[in-house]
């Protein structure tokens, strides 16, 4: 389904992935660990089209994605509805003026007529147990909520994959407990999953496979997330835990 081959990218002169080789399967869960600026958020960024690397080919359901084609709005609305991307921060993500309004949002964008869009609403705010907050300004929400909000905002359009970018970052525990049972529902519904974490107490039984990114900006390991998060001495080594 997703097909990365030597993929390079640098900011101006900041290396920030090095000839990163993966594929990710349809369904399946996957984490991203590795320490601050190893390169996680750059690599969910070029898999949403929003950055396009210096080097490397990108292919999604078997389409070479290129700047070329995702300059094309036709091309970019539809691949956009293919993959969904929930921001690390969610203020970056939420820009409407009610909840409910955030969450019709790209349903709207795409076209659905307006019977279709509620209907999309009120399930992706019962998915995310958000239903009281329907009349609320996201920007006045809190970091738990928000992060419900920017899922469900991003859940409407029923995308294929999920890609989040640390969602546990500023959450509660409960929160942090609701989140980790949602993403296990949400793959077990078929789904495929792409998530950064360090939040690894939080996440146990959500993740199958850990790409493991290195300082040095290149996956050093990919394996099953069990038994990289309970490799002390490798996580220890790579400055991870
Ligand atoms: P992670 O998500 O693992 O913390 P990032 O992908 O954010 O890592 O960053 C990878 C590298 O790219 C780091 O060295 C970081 O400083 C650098 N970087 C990230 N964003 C930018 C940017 N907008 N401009 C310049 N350098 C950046």
């Amino acid at each position: 389904m997703i097909e990365l081959k030597n993929i390079s990218f640098n900011y101006k002169n900041n290396a920030a992935l090095k000839d990163v080789n993966i594929l990710i399967r349809q369904g399946e869960c996957v984490a991203l660990v590795g320490p601050n600026g190893s390169g996680k958020s750059t690599f969910l960024k070029i898999l949403n089209g929003i950055l396009i690397p210096n080097e490397g080919e990108y292919i999604f359901n078997e389409e070479y994605i290129t700047s070329k084609k995702l300059e094309n709005s036709k091309f970019s609305k539809l691949f956009h509805k293919k993959i969904g991307f929930v921001f690390q921060n969610s203020d970056a993500q939420l820009f409407c003026s009610t909840v409910y309004e955030e969450i019709a949002f790209g349903p709207r964008q795409i076209g659905l007529k307006e019977e279709e869009v509620n209907k999309r609403v009120y399930d992706c705010m019962k998915l995310l147990q958000i239903e009281e907050l329907k009349h609320r300004e996201p920007y006045n929400l809190s970091g738990g909520e928000k992060k419900k909000v920017a899922i469900a905002s991003v859940l409407s359009l029923n995308p294929e994959v999920l890609v989040l970018d640390e969602p546990m970052n500023g959450i509660d525990p409960k929160g942090k407990k609701f989140l980790r049972d949602f993403l296990i529902k949400l793959n077990e519904s078929g789904k495929t999953i792409i998530c950064s974490t360090h939040d690894f107490e939080y996440v146990q039984g959500v993740f199958k496979r850990a790409l493991v990114f290195s300082e040095n900006h290149t996956i050093i390991r990919d394996d099953s997330f069990n038994k990289v998060i309970n490799d002390e001495l490798f996580l220890q080594q790579n400055n991870i835990k």
